[in-house]
């Protein structure tokens, strides 16, 4: 109830048109179009971040709290790199575990949520309903200090060094001999993931990919 009248003081508009309704319509939908990239033998990639409505969209997932994007995105990748793991999988039954790439404590604070854990919830109950066993481990890599965000890092090396020792592990035993995707909104020189990945791999996983919504 309490939602209801929230919707009706406060409609949900889209980010696209501005339409109310729904977060992002589907009139404004049909115009993104995927583009799946694989930007390294490990990370995969599937929107085009020069697109607008992507940009719009993440930005407002992150800072406008349209927490409903990263359902929207979430499924998105699901559809597009898991979907097709489920026979192999249900077969199997071999447990992949989803590591959602922390934003700065400031910033969960704010919008009372961590953007790239939304997504990586959105893939996990997508998956439960088919049968895939996707677990996600919300704080298992957590932010040891705050750095500056990382458009603000201008060159490679700048960025690099801004996420240096940046993340801390958790509860790592966890991971031992399992398959990880690392979720993350966008991925552009890809220092944060190589530095995600170095404080992972110490845990022995069996491997480890990096999914992102857009690059
Ligand atoms: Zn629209």
């Amino acid at each position: 109830m309490l939602k209801d009248l929230l919707l009706l003081l406060f409609p949900e508009r889209c980010v696209g048109c501005n339409k109310t309704g729904s977060p992002l319509c589907a009139l404004c939908e049909r115009t993104i179009t995927t583009r799946p990239q694989a930007l390294s033998s490990t990370t995969a990639a599937l929107f085009d971040y020069r697109h607008p409505l992507v940009k719009r969209a993440l930005w407002a997932l992150k800072y406008h709290r349209k927490r409903a994007l990263g359902k929207y995105f979430g499924l998105a990748l699901y559809r597009e790199f898991f979907k097709q793991l489920t026979r192999e999988n249900t077969l199997n039954k071999e447990e992949i575990v989803l590591i959602p790439v922390p934003a700065s404590v400031k910033a969960v604070a704010m919008r009372g949520y961590n953007h790239s854990g939304v997504i990586a919830s959105a893939i996990a109950e997508a998956g439960k309903e088919d049968g895939l066993s996707l677990r996600v481990e919300h704080k298992m890599l957590v932010k040891r200090r705050e750095n500056a965000r990382q458009v603000e890092a201008r060159t490679k090396t700048e960025r690099e060094k801004n996420v240096e020792h940046v993340f801390a592990v958790r509860n790592g035993e966890r991971i031992a001999g399992k398959t990880v995707i690392l979720i993350d909104d966008v991925v552009t020189t890809g220092a944060t993931v190589k530095e995600a990945r170095r404080a992972l791999l110490p845990w022995k996983p069996k491997r480890i990919l990096t999914i992102v919504v857009a690059h």
